[in-house]
């Protein structure tokens, strides 16, 4: 079936001539997933919405100083959004959490890329299937054997296993929780 992606454009930031010196020898990607990796989720593991239905950011303890220093790693987030296909979140206000997340983050982030479907889609994006991950080394030139995924859950570890990632390292480990 035909399967839709989104990807975020490509950063104009301070990590874009690190990005292109990278790209002549192959890049290396830090994988990243979203909720309950790098933003806290809610009693329903559910990212949290306020009163006006606004996906709240909330950086996880140590996500900040652990990623600001990073420069030999593109910075790539790949989420399941499923919300998306049932109709509660919108994809603009999943991108606008995003944007917020770089913002907070000091605008590090290269790209990321979001899977709106559910089971019932069977898409080639949904993790633990490790499309988003192959899709954006595609785009971004990333060695998957020398890159690394991060993740709270053994789905993002079998994405990553299935997408060649060469080595996965649970959050909590990570960031030293
Ligand atoms: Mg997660
Ligand atoms: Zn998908």
């Amino acid at each position: 079936m035909f399967a839709i992606t989104w990807t975020g454009a490509p950063r104009e930031d301070s990590h874009r001539l690190t990005n292109l010196m990278a790209e002549i020898t192959g890049n290396k990607g830090l994988f990243l997933d979203l909720g309950g990796t790098l933003v806290r989720l809610d009693q329903d593991h559910e990212l949290p919405v306020d009163a006006r239905d606004k996906i709240v950011v909330e950086l996880l303890p140590g996500v900040a100083q652990k990623l600001a220093p990073i420069r030999d790693h593109l910075l790539l987030i790949v989420t399941n959004q499923s919300k998306i296909k049932r109709g509660r979140f919108t994809i603009a206000a999943v991108e606008g959490a995003l944007r917020e997340l770089d913002h907070k983050l000091g605008d590090i982030l290269t790209a990321w890329q979001i899977c709106p479907h559910d089971d019932a889609d069977h898409c080639h994006c949904r993790k633990p299937q490790g499309g988003m991950i192959t899709d954006l080394a595609e785009l971004y030139g990333v060695d998957l054997k020398t890159s690394t995924m991060v993740g709270d859950q053994e789905l993002d570890e079998r994405a990553a296993r299935a997408a060649g990632v060469g080595k996965f390292v649970y959050a909590k480990d990570f960031f030293g929780w």
